[in-house]
């Protein structure tokens, strides 16, 4: 008897199937659109995609979104597969930004984005990845985007923290885990106290320095994008734990960083909802309120 109660204790501790506990709205701040990339093995379980061509990509999020109540969520990526995401999920549902990508570097031009905030095309900038190309977002370059951002009141989304293993032998020469710490966004911070920004990935593996960041501005955000889903699960809760544990649990927002797999969106909600240091209250802001507080939806 008492072995086959601790067989099924283990049974269910390893359990893989997941039932999300948390069952309000949720919105994802953090997302991606563009090419399918078949058969690509999901980096946490190096099970292939479940999404095998661009409007099953895009389908499958769309779907994933609905399954988990994901009431908006914020996509970059190329602009026509923005635009067919939008058409697909409705302008409620899905806001667009302007990404930084590989192909143009570092934005478009100042006046053109003016004009797509202005229209409503794009909502947010961001992704920004310029730690991808060796760019720091405190130099100049960034400067007229961010006073732009700042005239028009619009939401900035930086990547901070890491990329994947061996990122700057593969895709991005440029690439240093040097700009990736979140203290590298102090100067342009000071130098714009009204800029509503959020630290993509939440700086991690930099605790002390996002600790530092969260303190010291109070209007800063942070996602906790992919690392809920890719590191070891002890290792994000401990990061997760750490940071509200010093008092962040209203800055911090739930994201995916879905790129090419669907799945991981169920991933990623998982890797919070599994975090039996949560009560349902601060589930709550990390998944809904403080975003909708943030992006100014709540009113
Ligand atoms: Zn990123």
């Amino acid at each position: 008897m008492r072995f086959s109660v601790l067989a099924l204790l283990l049974a269910l501790a390893c359990s893989p199937a997941f039932a999300q506990t948390y069952s309000g709205p949720i919105i994802d701040v953090h997302l991606h659109v563009g090419p399918a990339a078949p058969g690509a093995p999901n980096p946490a379980t190096g099970q292939p995609t479940t999404a095998n061509s661009d409007a099953e990509r895009e389908r499958l999020t769309l779907e994933r979104m609905r399954r988990h109540g994901i009431v908006l969520g914020l996509v970059s990526g190329p602009d026509a597969a923005m635009a067919s995401m939008r058409r697909a999920g409705g302008d409620n549902t899905i806001w667009a930004g302007a990404f930084l990508d590989d192909g143009r570097t570092p934005l478009p031009p100042v006046e053109m984005l003016r004009k797509a905030f202005i229209n409503g095309e794009l909502k947010v900038m961001g992704e920004i990845g310029a730690q991808y190309h060796g760019l720091n977002p405190s130099d100049a370059w960034f400067e007229p985007y961010l006073a732009l951002a700042e005239e028009l009141d619009i939401p900035v989304g930086i990547h901070t923290g890491l990329a994947p293993p061996g990122t700057p032998y593969g895709c991005c020469p440029g690439f240093s885990v040097d700009l990736g710490n979140p203290m590298r966004l102090e100067p342009m911070l000071k130098r714009h106290p009204k800029l509503r920004v959020w630290l993509m990935h939440a700086g991690w593996p930099y605790l002390q320095e996002t600790k530092a960041i969260l303190y010291m501005y109070p209007q800063v955000h942070a996602d906790l994008s992919v690392i809920n889903w890719i590191i070891p699960r002890q290792e994000f809760h401990d990061y997760l734990q750490a940071l509200i544990t010093a008092g962040m649990g209203d800055r911090l927002m739930f994201g995916s960083d879905q790129m090419v797999w669907p799945e991981a969106i169920t991933q990623a909600v998982e890797g919070i909802d599994s975090a039996a240091f949560l009560g349902p209250a601060q589930k709550r802001a990390i998944f809904h309120d403080n975003a909708a507080r943030f992006l100014r939806i709540d009113r």
